[in-house]
């Protein structure tokens, strides 16, 4: 049997999974998306009133009221999906990755079901410097904060022959002063404050933080807890976000790569 694997394996043609197929798919991460079709005041409050989280939230701007999905604070239970008439679905893709904490907050005018459209850009100093004095290589230094390890597993696949980071140029490193980018987990806890924030400074400039997971973007199931100081960016200042619990490997690729403008750039 064993050397049935072994010769399929090294008699079948090499195949490498192209980067279009990969960016955006959030397959098997269960996050949602809204069908702005069935948005009403009712499927709204029944979608909101399944959330365990704030992840869906109405506000009010005078007359007018919206409804909001923050992708920072789902952490893809699936509660929604079902309920509100419609109004919720399994996402095929999450585009909302690596971008600023703004945009990952999309929201929708109740009664016309328009999209109010967000600022969708990552802060470019770093970015931009990071880009021009690098070209396509990059190294990054991944830092658990306080994860459950949900988001490590995810990160560790994407060095797997079939994700194959090291085809942009990028590399994991294991330590800070080798890195061009922390790639930074968990809700940070207080014991993990300190080692955090060390992390950075070690980490010479021009450098940039993604925060990764419901948790790293906004402290996620966590957050409120005695033990955590909350998302990423309560400690250290972060360039980009990558939502998920956890986010799937073809997520957590299209934020790196978005980050380095570099998403059709592939080797
Ligand atoms: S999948 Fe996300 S939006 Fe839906 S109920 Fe769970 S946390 Fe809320
Ligand atoms: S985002 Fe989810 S998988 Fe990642 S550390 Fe938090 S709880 Fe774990």
């Amino acid at each position: 049997m064993i050397f049935d694997v072994a010769a399929r394996s090294l008699t079948s043609k090499s195949v490498l999974i192209p980067v279009e197929s990969l960016l955006g798919d959030c397959s098997g991460s269960r996050m949602p998306a809204v069908d702005p079709g069935h948005l009403s005041f009712d499927s709204a409050r029944q979608a909101i009133e399944s959330c365990p989280t704030s992840a869906l939230r109405m506000v009010a701007e005078g007359e007018r009221r919206q409804f909001i999905m923050d992708y920072g604070e789902c952490i893809g239970c699936g509660y929604c999906l079902g309920v509100g008439d419609g109004l919720m679905r399994p996402a095929g893709k999450v585009l909302h990755c690596g971008v600023a904490r703004a945009a990952l907050i999309r929201r929708w005018d109740v009664a016309t079901g328009e999209e109010l459209l967000a600022d969708d850009l990552v802060k470019e100093g770093a970015a931009e410097e990071i880009r021009r004095l690098f070209g396509r290589a990059l190294n990054i230094r991944q830092v658990d904060a306080g994860s459950c390890n949900g988001c490590e597993a995810e990160i560790g696949a994407l060095t797997s022959p079939y994700y194959d980071l090291e085809r942009f140029g990028i590399h994991f490193v294991a330590s800070p002063k080798h890195a061009d980018m922390l790639l930074v987990t968990g809700p940070v806890t207080h014991n993990m404050a300190e080692a955090l924030r060390n992390t950075y400074e070690a980490t010479p400039s021009p450098r940039l933080v993604v925060a990764v997971g419901a948790c790293g973007c906004s402290g996620g199931i966590f957050s409120g807890s005695y033990a955590v100081r909350g998302g990423i960016d309560a400690v250290i200042p972060v360039d980009a976000y990558i939502p998920g619990c956890p986010p799937t490997p073809a997520m957590l690729l299209t934020g790196i790569l978005r980050v380095l403008g570099a998403e059709m750039r592939e080797r």
